[in-house]
C-alpha cells in the first residue's frame, strides 16, 4: 500500500455549491477542506427556491435533507397572465406513497437551504471576506489563491464553487465569455398577510404568463407557517446596457417592476401594489456556451454555476452544484482507495458531469429553436403563450425525468459498474 499524502483542498464560494463540497469532503480520510467566500458573513441573495426529487436525493446523501421545510408545489399552474385562467387543464395530483410524499417538490426561502447545509459544515471550515482575485498554476507544489485582503494560501486542489461569474472559470479559460441573455428578473419575499385582502387572488403556485415575460407566485413556508410568499417578475426582453451582466441582487425600484407588468391582470398588479418600496432585487441573467472541459491544471475543478452557466435555466441549478459537489467527492473517495492521483479523480468528475451539461444545452437549443417557429407560426397572445408553455418539458424525448428526478448516487453507483465491467473486458 502506498502512503498516501494528505490532500488540502480549497473550496472558493460558500453558495449551495461550496458548502456541499465542504460537508462532502470533510467526511474523506487524508482530505481537509477551506471554504473562501467573499462575502462578510453567510447570505443567501434571491428569495424562494424549489426543491425537487433530484434535490431531496442529494441533501438526504448529505445529511441536510431533515432541515428544509416550504410549500409543497404539487404541479404547477400555468395562466394566461391578463385574464388569469388556466392554460393547460389542471389535474388532481394522484395520491402519493410514503417515500413520494417525503420527498414531494416544495419552494422555500433560500435561507433555510443555506442553514441546513451550513449545520452540516464543520466548525472553522469557512472563511469569509475572503474575495479571490487571482489563481496560480504552481505545476506539483499546487495553486496559489490570492485574495484581495492580500493574503494568499496553497492549495492541492481547488474547487470553484464561484457561481456564475466565476474568477476560477475566468482564469482556467479566458476565451470563454458570458453575455446578457435579454432576460432580467425581480424577486422579492412579502408576508402572506400583506396580500390576504385580495380576495379573488388564488395562492397556489404558478407561473402567469405575459407576452414577453411572466409573474411567479408561490408560497415559501409550509402549511404551520405560511409567513411570507414568494414573488418573482421576469421580462424577456430587457435592453442591454453597459455593465448590465453585472447587475445581480441590486435594489430596484416598484415603478421599474411595474413599467414591465402593464399588460397583467388586475389581481397581480394589486399583490404588486403591496411590494415595500426598495425590497424588489434586480437579477440580470447572463449566460455563456457549454464548457467542454470542467477542469484544469489537472487540479482544479469546476462545480455548480461556475461550471454550467446556464443562468439558473431549468430552476434547479442548487441541485446541480450540490449533485457535483458529491459526485466530485466521490471521485477524489475513489482515487484514495485506488491510489490514484487527483488527476484522475478529476477526470472521473469530467467524465461524469460534463456530459449532463451538455445535454442540457442541447436540449436547450432545440427548445430555444421550437419556440422561435411557435411564435411565427402562432400570432396571436394566447397562441404564442400556449406554445411557450408547451415548450417546456413534455413526455418522450421532451421528458426531463433525467433531471428532476436524477439520483445521483445512482449515477455514481453506474459509474464505477461500468468501469469495473471495462476493468474485466466484458465491454
Ligand atoms: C432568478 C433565479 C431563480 C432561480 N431559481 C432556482 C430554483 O428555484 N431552484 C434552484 O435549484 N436554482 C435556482 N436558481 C439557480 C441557483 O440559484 C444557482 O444555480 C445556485 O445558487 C448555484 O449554486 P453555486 O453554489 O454554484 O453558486 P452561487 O449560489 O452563485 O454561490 C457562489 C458563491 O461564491 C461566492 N463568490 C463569488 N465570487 C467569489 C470570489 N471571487 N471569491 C470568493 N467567493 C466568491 C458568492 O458570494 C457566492 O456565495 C435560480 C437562479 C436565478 C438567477
Amino acid at each position: 500500500m502506498v502512503a498516501r499524502k494528505h490532500i488540502n483542498v480549497a473550496v472558493v464560494g460558500a453558495g449551495p455549491g461550496g458548502l456541499a463540497t465542504a460537508i462532502a469532503l470533510s467526511e474523506l480520510p487524508y482530505v481537509s477542506v477551506n471554504v473562501y467566500e467573499r462575502a462578510p458573513e453567510p447570505r443567501e441573495v434571491g428569495a424562494g427556491i424549489s426543491i425537487g426529487r433530484n434535490c431531496w436525493n442529494v441533501l438526504e446523501l448529505l445529511g441536510a435533507a431533515h432541515g428544509v421545510k416550504g410549500a409543497k408545489k404539487q404541479i404547477p399552474m400555468q395562466r394566461n397572465g391578463r385574464t388569469g385562467e388556466l392554460i393547460v387543464p389542471y389535474p388532481t395530483p394522484p395520491p402519493l406513497g410514503d417515500k413520494e410524499a417525503q420527498y414531494e417538490s416544495i419552494r422555500t426561502r433560500r435561507t433555510r437551504l443555506q442553514a441546513a447545509l451550513l449545520d452540516r459544515v464543520p466548525p472553522d471550515t469557512i472563511h469569509f471576506s475572503k474575495k479571490l482575485v487571482s489563481l496560480t498554476d504552481l505545476g506539483e507544489t499546487g495553486v496559489r489563491l490570492q485574495f484581495q485582503d492580500q493574503t494568499e494560501v496553497v492549495a492541492d486542489l481547488v474547487v470553484g464553487a464561484d457561481g456564475i461569474r466565476s474568477v476560477v472559470r475566468e482564469t482556467l479559460f479566458p476565451d470563454h465569455q458570458l453575455q446578457f441573455t435579454g432576460v432580467t428578473a425581480w424577486r422579492v419575499l412579502i408576508p402572506v398577510s400583506s396580500i390576504s385582502h385580495i380576495t379573488d387572488f388564488p395562492t397556489s403556485t404558478g407561473w402567469w404568463h405575459g407576452l414577453n415575460g411572466y409573474f411567479y407566485f408561490s408560497h415559501v413556508d409550509d402549511e404551520s407557517e405560511r409567513e411570507l410568499c414568494e414573488i418573482t417578475v421576469r421580462s424577456f426582453d430587457e435592453p442591454e446596457v453597459t455593465g448590465r451582466t453585472a447587475t445581480w441582487a441590486i435594489p430596484s425600484t416598484n415603478e421599474r417592476v411595474r413599467s414591465r407588468t402593464g399588460e397583467y391582470d388586475s389581481r397581480l398588479k394589486a399583490v404588486l401594489d403591496v411590494v415595500p418600496e426598495g425590497a424588489w432585487r434586480e437579477f440580470a441573467m447572463a449566460a455563456g456556451p457549454c464548457l467542454q472541459e470542467i477542469k484544469g491544471w489537472d487540479k482544479v475543478a469546476l462545480i455548480g454555476d461556475a461550471s454550467h452557466p446556464l443562468s439558473g435555466a431549468f430552476g434547479s441549478g442548487a441541485a446541480f452544484a450540490m449533485e457535483d459537489a458529491w459526485i466530485l467527492a466521490r471521485a477524489i473517495e475513489h482515487s484514495i482507495t485506488s491510489d490514484t492521483t487527483i488527476k484522475d479523480a478529476l477526470e472521473i468528475f469530467q467524465r461524469i458531469r460534463a456530459p449532463y451539461y451538455q445535454r442540457m444545452y442541447d436540449y436547450l437549443d432545440r427548445k430555444s429553436r421550437e419556440s422561435r417557429k411557435a411564435q411565427v407560426e402562432h400570432g396571436d397572445f394566447d397562441n404564442i403563450v400556449k406554445a411557450r408553455v408547451a415548450s417546456f418539458g413534455g413526455t418522450g424525448p421532451d421528458s426531463l425525468e433525467w433531471i428532476y428526478k436524477n439520483d445521483i448516487k445512482q449515477v455514481w453507483e453506474e459509474y464505477v459498474a461500468g468501469e469495473a465491467r471495462s476493468r474485466s473486458g466484458l465491454m
